[in-house]
């Protein structure tokens, strides 16, 4: 007995040297440089030995395999961790998936201003140094009728940037039925201790009356601040003074009243049959004095907080050191003003901002969607699952509009087949991962969040994760 048995195979395993001359890896080198694509062959080759001596592979390993994995270990090597994903989760503003998806202008300025130089801290007519702030604040103002506005880098950053320059070492009169968290722990009572302003809670969880507060006013009183009970609702038993009678009370006491919209929508989506909101212009219009909501919640803009309200407030907030520090960067700016653009014109803004297209899509449409997704899902799945249109409700989302269920459509899986947990997890793991959720027994993919041009994307990122459950 001389050889081993497999030693024949080990003989015939390519060598590093031979395979890096290769066109494929050439290539490869071209695009990755040649110690990279180098030290991936040489693991790869050697990965192929351990597995020749210990038995494991018993055929001849041929250059071209080798070489295929070279290509996809490059690939995934090089592949970004933070990377696009399809939502068939129906949650419209969804936080964990990046929130609003941009309009194609505001595209369009973010490549403009991040390809070359741009007028940010320039006025143009004077050639002297300008104001970041200056670009957007005029169309702010239009559209919310404020004196004046500017923008940070989120609504979180704008409501600690109030209370820090309205505030600071004062009271604020907050009512027990506002005092809000929202994901990703944001507390109103929180963010006010980093402010340095002093919380003074009036009033109970379901009721504040106007007395409440007219009882809780000092000296030492700075703002009266309205929270947005984004993400929850108290019903029943409940009372809070209405907006402009808030506004007339701490007037009357020469007291400010700030309002953390959160969502803060430029239009009325009431006419829309969505939400039971009113806009940041209605919030203005009853007298409040500074309002802040986000960019990318409804408003479907980049990630941004805008604070806009009276002249001499937002003079001061704009002159508060902490601003420097929570500045708007130029690409949000653009893609902001981009987005402001649209809502110049209300009709445009619905049909051009994803955001808004999502939330106002038709039954019909939505149920097209649906069977041309589920058509295409009964050939991958081969009577494997069942798979049905099925009528279900959609998420806003973003902490927006909490009780507001979207009637929708979704394809629905079932199977007695395989795991749709399994099935989930590897659709998370594919090239391009696609979001759904289980319930009751079937997995859903709701069409309202995806694209009409994501549908046979969605269908081959199925493939791959079902062809992966083996
Ligand atoms: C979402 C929200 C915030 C935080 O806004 P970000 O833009 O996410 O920082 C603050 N207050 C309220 C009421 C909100 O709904």
């Amino acid at each position: 007995m001389s050889a081993k048995p497999n030693s024949a195979l080990l003989r015939k395993l390519p060598a590093v040297h031979r395979l890096l001359e290769h066109p494929i890896a050439r290539q490869l080198s071209v695009h990755y440089s040649h110690d990279l694509v180098s030290e991936a062959i040489a693991a790869i080759v050697d990965a192929a030995r351990q597995q020749i001596l210990s038995g494991q592979r018993v055929t001849e390993v041929a250059e071209a395999e080798l070489l295929e994995e070279t290509i996809r270990y490059m690939q995934g090597r090089f592949r970004p961790n933070f990377r696009r994903v399809l939502n068939a989760t129906g949650v419209v503003l969804h936080t964990n998936l990046g929130r609003a998806p941009l309009a194609a202008p505001a595209l369009e300025a973010i490549e403009r201003t991040a390809r070359g130089y741009s007028n940010l801290e320039l006025n143009l007519e004077t050639g002297e140094r300008g104001s970041r702030y200056d670009h957007v604040e005029q169309l702010i103002c239009r559209l919310t009728g404020a004196e004046a506005a500017l923008v940070v880098n989120n609504n979180a950053a704008a409501v600690l940037l109030v209370l820090r320059e309205m505030a600071k070492g004062r009271e604020v009169i907050v009512s027990r039925g506002q005092l809000v968290e929202i994901g990703g722990s944001f507390r109103v009572s929180e963010v006010m201790k980093e402010s340095g302003a002093v919380l003074v809670e009036v009033g109970t969880t379901n009721k504040t009356h106007e007395r409440d507060y007219i009882q809780a006013i000092g000296e030492n009183t700075a703002l009266i601040m309205r929270a947005h009970t984004s993400n929850f609702r108290i019903v029943g038993f409940t009372y809070q003074p209405d907006l402009a009678d808030l506004v007339t009370l701490s007037h009357d006491h020469r007291i400010p009243v700030y309002e953390d919209l959160g969502s803060g929508s430029l239009i009325d989506l009431r006419k829309y049959g969505i939400g039971d909101e009113p806009t940041v212009g209605a919030s203005l219009a009853a007298g409040v004095d500074i309002v802040s909501f986000s960019g990318d919640k409804l408003l479907g803009g980049t990630q941004a907080g805008i604070i806009a309200g009276k002249q001499t407030f937002i003079n001061r907030i704009k002159r508060n050191q902490l601003t420097r520090a929570l500045r708007v960067d130029k690409l949000t700016l653009a893609a902001l003003e981009a987005t402001l653009l649209l809502y110049l014109d209300e009709q445009r803004a619905i049909r051009e901002i994803p955001t808004l297209y999502l939330l106002t899509r038709r039954k019909e449409e939505l149920v097209h969607e649906a069977h041309r997704l589920a058509e295409q899902l009964v050939n991958v799945f081969a009577g494997q699952a069942v798979v049905e249109v099925t009528e279900t409700v959609s998420q806003v989302g973003g902490g927006s509009l909490p009780t507001e269920d979207l009637p929708t459509y979704a394809v629905a899986i079932r199977s007695s087949q395989f795991s749709l947990n399994a099935l989930e997890s590897a659709m998370r793991q594919v090239d391009l991962p696609v979001m759904a959720t289980i319930r009751k027994e079937a997995l859903l993919l709701d069409v309202r969040t995806l694209f009409p041009t994501e549908i046979d994307e969605c269908v081959s990122s199925i493939r791959d994760a079902y062809q992966r459950l083996g």
